[in-house]
């Protein structure tokens, strides 16, 4: 998730409290609908102009690319200010909060709320579409194009608006549930209180046993070649993960077209998680960096960095509700502006406490994860004897799991430099690759005579774990076609 996605969905969303401005009529759907075209015409626009410029000859396509890409992330912004122009100047907001309809439920209150914004960033992805149609580097139809439209929201935004839809939802149907059978009777108190408990459980329980199901319908998954599966559940059976076929972790092929290298564990719980592993990053990472990838994502689920970071929220929402409540209880502001002004500084303090969470949980997660392949790695022939031919032929220690570690981090970024650099949620590769050297400094002044590669070009011998065993492994870099320009944002290839 980029801080681009984050905040157009919380904006968008902050955005349902928007008092009204003036009279509340119909004209603010008409209004917004206005402008939506202009802006979506606009950057058609930008796109059609730069695949002329390209077919007359007069720009090469890949500095057209590039300058168009760079107009798109600029209209990606704009969505920000236009959908708070929208729901603010144009009372949208507060229009639909009277509708008969909209009025009683927060998921159709939260889809008008998203539409400006989410409809706007559909059109840069649609632009960057016909101006590549355009200069013919992909096909003219409808299927290709809606395909490349759902490719790309579920690369970004759909983690977001998702979940956040379905606990809306689930949210509505708690609401009905409480005032068709409940009547006027208040909430958590009395003799019904019993039954309410009992619905926000079954609703917990609901959203976690869904939660994996339509991870798996967003990111379209297949199953494993089962050479890969059998050493990548060895791999989470020796760090003490469950793979049973019912209560433990799942594993499973992202398709994602051969376009990311990225692997993410789904699921809060343990029945139903599910660790996805890009196709590309099966294809394309040699057999010990795909190892360090996995633990890492593993380190994420052993550490608790999921709770953590929705810990995270918790000083977010005291600041916002303390803030508006003092500015406006000390008269230093009316109530809609303290509101605004609290819910502002609650997402500045999401955003840097998130932030600097996620930094800390991205380091820790590499050093646990070199922890973790030293014990994925170790021969268990006592214990297991089927497990000997799994075993490596070289013996994992922490230094090689730390430079293996780099060597992985190094080549997910190697497409996109961009993405080698400091994001919201992640440390810059050179932090990582740091901290790692360090880990694996400390290790060599402990005894081991192992470490003695060359960091930045990757090039020490890992013996048995460098061979990269590609098993589907007619994808290769050099015939990888690249669908648009570019996916327009970094965050998409930053994996792990
Ligand atoms: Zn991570």
């Amino acid at each position: 998730m980029t801080l681009y996605f984050f905040l157009l969905v919380i904006v968008s969303l902050m955005c349902g409290s928007a008092p009204a401005a003036g009279e509340i009529s119909p004209r603010s759907v008409l209004a917004t609908i206005t402008m939506l075209i202009g802006w979506v015409v606009l950057i058609h626009i930008a796109g059609r102009w730069m695949a002329h410029q390209v077919k007359r000859g007069e720009l090469h396509f890949v500095e057209a690319a590039d300058y168009l890409r760079t107009q798109m992330e600029i209209f990606r912004w704009f969505a920000l200010p236009i959908t708070i122009m929208c729901h603010y100047g144009f009372s949208l907001a507060a229009y639909i909060r009277i509708q008969p309809v909209l009025e009683s439920s927060m998921f159709l209150q939260a889809c008008v709320l998203l539409w400006p914004g989410l409809t706007l960033l559909a059109s840069t992805w649609s632009a960057e579409y016909y101006f590549a149609a355009s200069v013919g580097t992909q096909p003219r139809t409808f299927r290709s194009y809606s395909a490349a439209m759902g490719r790309m929201m579920r690369a970004g935004p759909a983690w977001l608006v998702v979940p956040t839809l379905l606990f809306m939802g689930l949210g509505d149907i708690f609401e009905m549930v409480q005032t068709n059978w409940f009547g006027s009777a208040s909430l958590l108190s009395g003799e019904s209180s019993w039954m309410v408990w009992a619905v926000i459980g079954l609703g917990g329980c609901l959203v976690a046993l869904l939660l994996p199901y339509l991870v798996r319908w967003m990111a379209k998954t297949q199953p494993l070649h089962p050479e890969i599966e059998k050493e990548i559940q060895t791999w989470l059976q020796r760090c003490g993960m469950s793979t049973h076929r019912f209560w433990g972790m799942h594993v499973a092929r992202w398709d994602t077209g051969g376009r990311m290298l990225n692997a993410m564990v789904a699921g809060l719980i343990r029945p139903g998680r599910l660790l996805l592993i890009s196709d590309r990053l099966i294809d394309e990472l040699p057999r010990g960096q795909r190892l360090m990838v996995l633990m890492h994502e593993l380190a994420h689920v052993k550490r608790w960095h999921v709770p953590l970071r929705m810990a995270a929220m918790m000083p977010a929402w005291f600041v916002s509700s303390c803030a508006s409540k003092w500015l406006i209880e000390y008269g230093m502001m009316s109530e809609p502006v303290g509101a605004v002004v609290g819910g502002l500084l609650g997402l500045v303090t999401t955003v840097m406490v998130l932030g600097g969470i996620s930094h800390f949980c991205e380091l820790d997660a590499d050093a646990t994860a070199c922890r973790l392949a030293v014990r994925a790695c170790q021969r268990q022939d006592r214990h297991s004897p089927e497990d000997a031919d799994e075993a490596p032929e070289v013996e994992m220690t922490l230094a090689m799991a730390a430079e293996l570690m780099a060597d992985a981090l190094v080549r997910v970024t190697a497409d996109h430099p961009a993405s080698r650099k400091m994001s919201w949620l992640h440390p810059s590769l050179a932090t990582r690759v740091g901290r790692l050297r360090r880990i694996a400094n400390r290790e060599q002044s402990g005894g081991s005579d192992l470490v003695h590669g060359d960091w930045e070009h990757g090039d020490w011998e890992h013996g048995d774990w460098e061979h990269s065993d590609r098993v589907h492994g007619d994808r290769g870099h050099g015939d990888r076609t690249h669908p648009l320009p570019d996916p327009g944002s970094e965050g998409h290839t930053l994996a792990i």
